[in-house]
């Protein structure tokens, strides 16, 4: 496809990129950094704990172009491209808002990224781009999550997802299994270049962990079911409520297609390997999530009621799962009368170690989450009917670094206690399914678990035909780098499918490989 006629199809109108480096120019550069920052409004935390409904409430038009002029527009390479793993040009989009024309820097985070919208709620930026932002060392860095946010709602809201021409069939069929972020990122690239596209997944929505996860109040679940009713207008099929490794086999499917996708995530919970773990009242995170969350229409009939909510609740980790269980828990006892109830979050390490975003943790705090760190359960205590109500916990202190570089923690002998909890969330972190595996003995996993694959940019895995990427080969991350390695699994597809080598993958301002983050679920 030509380069011109790609910008066009998927983004509308889109400017000539203004040279940046002319603000050297510009006296006031260094001033911009000086502007105060401003974080858009949110829900006061008394009300938000009684809806599911997002915590900020956005940018307006004004406050956007004001936080939008803090971008002092570095040098190349810039520091914030270079911190995002699609590498979006930020400064570009910047730029854009700032000179008012909105729908182009929505257009902007459009060309390197299939969900911007996503990614600018729930992404860590304070580790990625904004980590990365020259501005922090005068203040806070520019809210770029906030700002990729604010383009891409205006421009959804007003004329929904712009439309992207699909090149001229080429006869190719793929199946594309698992329905995340990955997986989008995988079928709308290689439909656009002309393939046909099924998607498959085992639950009856596709979104992946965007719907079956993570809660409303971080990302409205609107959002997903408008992104696909674009990939159906493209002509993307979808069929829900099938497992493949049961239902059909990868085997199968590659009867029936040309290429197949393996896009299914590390979603099986840890177990705490704990006396007591199976009493009635204890959760893993996914389950407790999904059915404290979603409508039940779109849950499978057995997972069709809310999870108990009790007066005292105990979440045990320390990533955002965690967060977003005391959260929604929180939220469930003031609504269904527990409004006095206590929820508390226990993590073995301090706070300066716990993977999750600080930002979740100031908001669960306001909400009137408790936090416990430096302890860890050691077995689950039953009443007579075989139901969780205490947790005896050992006292932690850290010692030396562990594998992860973090600080080990170790328990501290006879200093063991008791805790009230009659339900448990165990939000211990998740691995990828081994069923896939199981059922096509050529796909190969590594000793992690996850899908043995030739590199990055080719993720062909040990069975021809057969790709994947995401959570299932990197393990639990995080949405972005699923979207990156999606785009550049599409590419390599393309490239099997029409007999070639892989050609140039995302119009990235630069062509560098993901960057490692670290994995905070
Ligand atoms: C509670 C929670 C909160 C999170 N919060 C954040 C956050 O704030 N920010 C962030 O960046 N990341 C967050 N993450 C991580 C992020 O959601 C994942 O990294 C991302 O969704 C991975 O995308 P994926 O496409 O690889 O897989 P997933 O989104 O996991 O999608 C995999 C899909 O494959 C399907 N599937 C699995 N096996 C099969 C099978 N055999 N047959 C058919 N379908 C199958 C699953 O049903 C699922 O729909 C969170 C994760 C969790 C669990």
């Amino acid at each position: 496809m030509a380069e011109q006629s790609k910008n066009e199809n998927q983004n509308g109108h889109l400017p000539p990129k203004q040279d940046p480096n002319t603000l050297d120019l510009d006296p006031n550069r260094y001033e911009r950094a000086h502007i105060p920052t401003g974080i858009p409004p949110k829900q006061d935390p008394q009300v938000r704990v009684h809806n599911f409904r997002e915590v900020f409430l956005g940018y307006d038009d004004q406050q956007a172009v004001v936080e939008a002029t803090r971008c002092i527009h570095c040098p190349s390479p810039e520091p914030c491209i270079l911190g995002c793993p699609v590498h979006n040009d930020i400064p570009r989009a910047m730029m854009f808002i700032e000179q008012g024309d909105v729908e182009a820097a929505a257009n902007v985070f459009r060309l390197t990224s299939n969900l911007p919208e996503v990614c600018g709620r729930i992404c860590p930026q304070e580790v990625l781009c904004e980590g990365a932002c020259t501005v922090a060392g005068y203040d806070k860095p520019v809210m770029i999550g906030k700002l990729e946010a604010y383009c891409t709602d205006y421009q959804r809201n007003r004329s929904g997802f712009p439309g992207r021409a699909v090149e001229p069939a080429t006869g190719k069929r793929v199946a594309v299994v698992g329905a995340g972020p990955a997986s989008i990122a995988v079928a709308e690239e290689l439909r656009v270049m002309g393939h046909e596209v099924v998607i498959y997944d085992a639950w009856p929505e596709p979104g992946g962990l965007l719907v079956y996860g993570i809660p409303g109040f971080k990302l409205s679940k609107d959002i997903i079911a408008k992104k696909f009713d674009q990939l159906e207008s493209l002509g993307i099929g979808f069929v829900g409520d099938t497992l493949v490794g049961q239902d059909v086999t990868v085997d199968d499917l590659l009867e029936e297609f040309d290429a197949v996708f393996l896009g299914v995530g590390a979603t099986i919970g840890n177990r705490a390997k704990l006396p007591g773990e199976d009493l009635k009242g204890i959760y893993q995170a996914t389950e407790f999530l999904v059915r404290g969350n979603l409508r039940p229409e779109i849950l499978p009939k057995d997972m069709r009621s809310l999870p108990e909510i009790g007066k005292h609740i105990a979440v045990i980790g320390g990533g955002d799962t965690s967060m977003d269980c005391v959260r929604t828990s929180r939220r469930l006892q003031a609504q269904h009368g527990f409004a006095d109830g206590t929820i508390t979050d226990y993590y073995r390490r301090t706070e300066h170690e716990m993977p999750g975003r600080a930002e979740e943790r100031m908001h669960g705090r306001q909400e009137g989450v408790r936090f416990e760190f430096l302890v860890s359960p050691v077995r689950f205590i039953g009443d007579e009917n075989g139901h969780v109500r205490k947790i005896e916990m050992e006292r932690m202190r850290l010692g030396a670094p562990d594998a992860s570089g973090r600080p080990r923690p170790e328990p501290i002998e006879g200093a063991n206690y008791q805790v009230d909890a009659d339900v448990v969330v165990l939000a211990l972190g998740y691995k990828p399914d081994p069923m896939i595996a199981k059922a096509t003995p050529n796909i190969k996993m590594t000793r992690w678990g996850t899908f043995q694959v030739e590199n990055e940019d080719n993720p062909d895995t040990t069975e021809a035909g057969v790709y994947a990427a995401g959570d299932d080969v990197r393990g639990a991350d995080l949405v972005v780098t699923a979207i990156a390695a999606g785009r550049k699994a599409a590419y390599a597809i393309n490239a099997w499918l029409l007999g070639h080598s892989a050609k140039t993958g995302p119009e990235s301002p630069l062509e560098t490989s993901t960057p490692e983050v670290a994995a905070p679920h």
